[in-house]
């Protein structure tokens, strides 16, 4: 599949340039092809940068690979917390700089999402390129240049670096565990609402917008939408559709230059969430879990409250024009998006949670998170958003039934 849309996403969204990732499979036993591709551009000094986990699940064979090869290893554990996870906080980047020494030819990051944000910040300010190994097809930032850090307890995403190569090896990302599958299957799930907010920032405050890209994004989801069974039995074809869709979803956000294709209002209402378990201290859920639940609050929103835009009591001219000029466009985006049952459904058969309870993320919370989370992205428009700007507001959640 990707060979294809590599070409057109270079000639579209990258005005005919070459990507900056040089090399991209997923295919069985790629790690074994990771020492080939640094000793053909001349890196010898390495350093590997993983998890508890993810030395386990990639990090040791690799390593035997790479030294069987000839090449000088060395390896950083990223630091874990009270509750054994990672955070892209300045506690873990310091200690990623400390021990990263200057003369490293290369970086490779051997982990799912936090370990790549990690790696592509240091990679960024130490100028040293990396490898991006994912061990899980559980998100769509591989391929992206944004990182988003912790900074002083507030999450910030900071433009950093892409990988120059990618290896996706599917005999690991099939052994990852299933919830990882599923946070990934819930970021991809995301596209069903995050690219009707993206027609919505175009239409109503002509943001920069890309066809071709808004429409590889949605076929990429309904691929996956296709192949849930697959991806729940975590077999070989369903984890390689899932994973090149997520690289495809970080290479266009990567090409434009922002995350718009693939983060709308629902990655809002994750963001907010992420925020407030950071303030009480919680172990952090899954971004992609996180994301997929969200999609379902967000449709079931839009398709009650969002489906006749030109009744909307907007006193803003301009806005007020738009929104009945482009009225029919915006109620066949809203018919055509699954609802949240069917999201939910989807969400459920690849093994994720399906409602916000089951992330231990209460009514209280999502109807915060409804009023609070546009302000995050001030000058991102969403649906979301245009309620709020509306001065209709949002209901109370649970939503009413119809
Ligand atoms: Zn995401």
């Amino acid at each position: 599949m990707l060979k294809k849309e590599l070409k057109e996403l270079s000639d579209h969204c990258y005005e005919g340039r070459a990507l900056p990732v040089w090399h991209m499979e997923v295919e069985p036993d790629s790690l074994k092809h990771v020492s080939g591709f640094l000793c053909d551009k001349g890196f010898h000094r390495v350093v590997m940068i993983h998890d508890t986990n993810t030395k386990q699940a990639a990090g040791d064979t690799l390593m035997e690979q790479l030294q069987g090869a000839g090449l000088h290893v060395q390896t950083v554990r990223a630091p874990e917390n009270e509750h054994e996870q990672v955070t892209a906080d300045e506690r873990t980047i310091i200690q990623m700089f400390v021990q990263t020494p200057e003369q490293t030819d290369c970086l490779l990051a051997v982990g799912a999402g936090t370990i790549h944000d990690i790696t592509r910040f240091v990679s960024a300010k130490m100028k040293i390129p990396f490898v991006s190994i994912p061990t899980a097809a559980s998100v769509d930032g591989f391929t992206s240049k944004g990182a988003p850090l912790i900074l002083d307890g507030v999450k910030r995403t900071v433009q950093a670096a892409a990988p120059i190569a990618v290896y996706a090896d599917l005999n690991v990302l099939c052994s990852a565990p299933q919830e990882m599958a599923a946070a990934g299957f819930g970021d991809m799930a995301a596209k069903a609402t995050s690219v009707f907010d993206w027609e919505i920032s175009r239409l109503i405050a002509e943001e920069p917008y890309n066809e071709w890209a808004s429409r590889a994004m949605h076929s990429a989801w309904s691929t996956c939408r296709k192949e849930t069974k697959s991806i729940a039995q975590r077999d070989e074809k369903g984890i390689r559709i899932l994973m090149e869709s997520l690289l495809l979803s970080g290479l266009i956000m990567m090409t434009l230059d922002h995350s718009r294709p693939a983060s709308g209002a629902e990655h809002h209402l994750s963001h907010y969430w992420e925020l407030i378990f950071l303030k009480e201290g919680r172990r952090q859920k899954l971004h992609g879990a996180k994301t997929g639940v969200a999609a379902g609050v967000i449709s079931d929103l839009y398709k009650r409250y969002l489906n006749d835009p030109e009744d909307l009591p907007v006193e803003d001219w301009v806005y007020k024009r738009r929104l009945e000029e482009h009225s029919e466009s915006m109620k066949h985006w809203i018919s055509e998006m699954p609802s949240s049952r069917e999201i939910g459904e989807l969400l459920r058969k690849v093994g994720g949670p399906a409602l916000p309870e089951e992330l231990g993320i209460g009514n209280e919370l999502v109807q915060e998170s409804l009023h609070q989370a546009h302000h995050l992205r001030e000058h991102r428009h969403t649906g979301l958003k245009l309620l709020h700007l509306s001065g209709r507001g949002v209901p109370p959640y649970p939503f009413a039934q119809p």
